[in-house]
């Protein structure tokens, strides 16, 4: 068989598991609630939805409003990261890589582990991560939005981010936790608002399925990080990315991702590919309880799964 017609057979299997994926997310959506952390996201309709594929052979496949833009809030917390880790390759020894059982904004925790953050998805360490990247680059959005595919298909939103930095207490008290002891190097109101506008940057699932490609295929000529940092990379995914509830998704799962309250999730199967899903109303976790649903049907069919 040419290989043209292996490759449309895959994207035909794809999309099949993509129209089984809608339907059991759109019944789990309904149980869920849109977060209102950040004022400006409790507006949006939770009955919005959008799922995209993107395998390492260059398959891709999409359902729903694959498109719109939607706010990536955390998931902006893995690129900035893997953006920190070209510049520092050893940052981890700044930011950890072990789990937590604190939330994610836990100020108690980072106490208890001598005020170095447990690792770069709870939101003290995604602030040393945007304090360190931010020294490096001079500005954590774009080196993000690079990351992302660039200024035609990902830009933060300044209302987004106005409204995340007019009610924000708990990032700004762990900014000034961190740098009681040392931790930061950029002045705190230098620091926060680039963390609120790398939070509130817009991208649609089908580019954030695209960029994180490079997290699937180490090997490939993607390769934006070297195949040993790749694989730290997942595997603290597969630990902290999706907040309290690591556990849960390797057990329904078994996919390294990470999800934001804006309803996005992102999930990364080694040597296959990735598949992004935004759903807003989110489960008593945190998660997108549309999108968690719609990956645990898409892998499931696709026989994803890293175990
Ligand atoms: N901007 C939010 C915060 O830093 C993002 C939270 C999230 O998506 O987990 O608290």
């Amino acid at each position: 068989m040419p290989a043209t017609r292996l490759f449309q057979t895959s994207e035909q299997s794809l999309r099949e598991y993509l129209r089984a994926a809608q339907v059991r997310a759109c019944r789990a959506a309904a149980a869920g609630k849109v977060s209102a952390q950040v004022p400006a996201l409790a507006e949006v309709d939770p009955t919005r939805f959008a799922m995209a594929v993107a395998t390492v052979d260059g398959a891709e496949a999409h359902i729903g409003e694959s498109d719109a833009r939607f706010s990536i809030q955390s998931l902006s917390k893995l690129f900035a990261l893997c953006a920190l880790l070209r510049h520092e390759p050893d940052a981890w020894s700044a930011v950890g890589w072990g789990p937590s059982d604190a939330g994610y904004g836990s100020v108690a925790d980072l106490e208890h582990n001598q005020w170095r953050p447990r690792n770069p998805f709870v939101n003290s360490g995604a602030l040393v991560v945007t304090d360190r990247l931010l020294m490096h680059s001079g500005d954590t959005v774009a080196a993000t939005v690079e990351l992302l595919g660039g200024r035609t298909v990902a830009a933060s939103d300044a209302r987004v981010a106005q409204s995340e930095t007019a009610t924000d207490h708990r990032n700004s008290a762990i900014a000034h936790v961190l740098a009681e002891h040392g931790r930061l190097i950029n002045p705190i109101d230098v620091l926060l608002p680039q963390y609120f506008a790398q939070c509130a940057i817009t991208a649609s699932v089908r580019t954030l399925a695209r960029a994180a490609l490079f997290l699937a295929d180490k090997d490939g000529d993607r390769a934006v990080l070297d195949p040993e940092t790749v694989r730290r990379v997942n595997a603290v995914l597969l630990m902290s990315g999706m907040y309290g509830a690591a556990g849960d998704i390797a057990y329904r799962i078994g996919l390294p991702a990470k999800s934001g309250i804006g309803g996005g999730v992102l999930a990364v199967m080694p040597g296959r590919g990735t598949v992004c899903v935004w759903s807003p109303p989110l489960d008593s976790a945190g998660n997108s309880a549309g999108g968690v649903a719609a990956i645990e049907e898409f892998a499931r069919r696709a026989g994803w799964s890293v175990f």
